[in-house]
């Protein structure tokens, strides 16, 4: 930082009495998606490190200067005041450039890589846009997807997305991982991040930390899997008001938001060229041009690698 000091980040090692397999669970990648540090503490608080074999590591503010300002991006100082994006650094470079790089590079050569055989880095919407309950991962990888189906939660987006986010950077080095998504940013969401919670104790059970029977999973839930995000992307400036909530299936051609200027006019009326399921919603009712308003869960079958995502 401008001072010369790091920032510490806060992390917290459940060990089990026996060896085992090491999981990673990791929140506050972005600033101000609070649903994913509770759940990161919940499942920390549930366990017993005498009943378990192996280790469960959580760090629950990864973007200190973020979390502070309970803000998506991490602040730094370029021509003047600058936001940067931590869910594109990794897996950062020690010796990089820019601050947020280094402690990206800090965080996963010394922390997060070394005592990780599998890792989770939780996440929720954005500050202006929900999201509903649903896991990020790229389901083509088996043992990605053998912890992802262990989720009690309804959408699974199965998707390579872009480099530079956390759960690619540990898949890039040979340890299984994913993001899960938690609702809403800024707020909890107990009933939600309990879903997450019944998923993560699931996955220690699968990779033998914990004893005992499953919880729900996906199976229980009738999860929709899709592998595309088609956004649905404001052309005018006005109110928006949807037609359709989260998680409601929508078909092609279907009316999903109309937008009314400041005479109260219908200046604009959004479809969706696809059929899928409603995965995220601008919760800000204000809109400019360029800003997604919803996006919708689907398949593609030629799937774009490169999507974009409010992640
Ligand atoms: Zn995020």
């Amino acid at each position: 930082m401008p001072t010369g000091q790091h920032w510490y980040v806060s992390v917290t090692v459940a060990r089990g009495a026996r060896p085992g397999k090491r999981v990673v669970l990791v929140s506050g990648v972005h600033g101000d998606e609070m649903s994913s540090v509770h759940a990161v503490q919940s499942v920390m608080n549930q366990l017993d490190p005498a009943e378990m074999s192996g280790t469960v590591m959580a760090v629950t503010d990864v973007s200190r200067p973020a979390i502070e300002g309970m803000q998506r991006r991490w602040p730094n100082s370029g021509r003047g005041a600058d936001l940067i994006d931590m869910n594109r650094e990794w897996p950062g470079n020690e010796n990089g450039v820019t601050a947020p790089s280094r402690h990206a590079g800090l965080l996963f050569n010394r922390l997060l890589r070394p005592n990780a055989d599998a890792a989770i880095d939780f996440h929720t919407g954005t500050t202006g846009f929900d999201v509903t309950a649903f896991n990020l991962a790229s389901m083509d990888v088996p043992e990605v997807r053998a912890m992802v189906e262990l989720y009690p939660v309804g959408q699974i987006f199965d998707n390579h997305v872009y480099p530079g986010v956390l759960h690619n950077a540990f898949v890039d080095a040979g340890i299984p991982s994913f993001t899960p998504e938690i609702g809403a940013a800024r707020v909890l969401n107990l009933e939600m991040t309990s879903l997450f919670v019944e998923g993560t104790m699931n996955v220690l059970k699968h990779h033998g930390i914990l004893a005992g029977p499953m919880g729900r999973t996906g199976k229980d839930v009738g999860v929709y899997i899709g592998n595309s995000a088609l956004p649905i992307i404001a052309t005018q400036g006005g109110l928006v008001e949807h037609l359709v909530k989260l998680n409601d299936k929508v078909e092609v051609g279907q009316k999903v938001a109309i937008q009314r200027n400041s005479f109260g006019q219908v200046v604009a009326e959004y479809t969706s060229s696809v059929a899928g399921e409603v995965t995220g919603q601008r919760s800000d009712a204000m809109s400019e041009p360029g800003n997604p308003l919803a996006f919708i869960l689907f398949n593609n079958t030629t799937p774009d690698s490169r999507e974009t995502y409010p992640e």
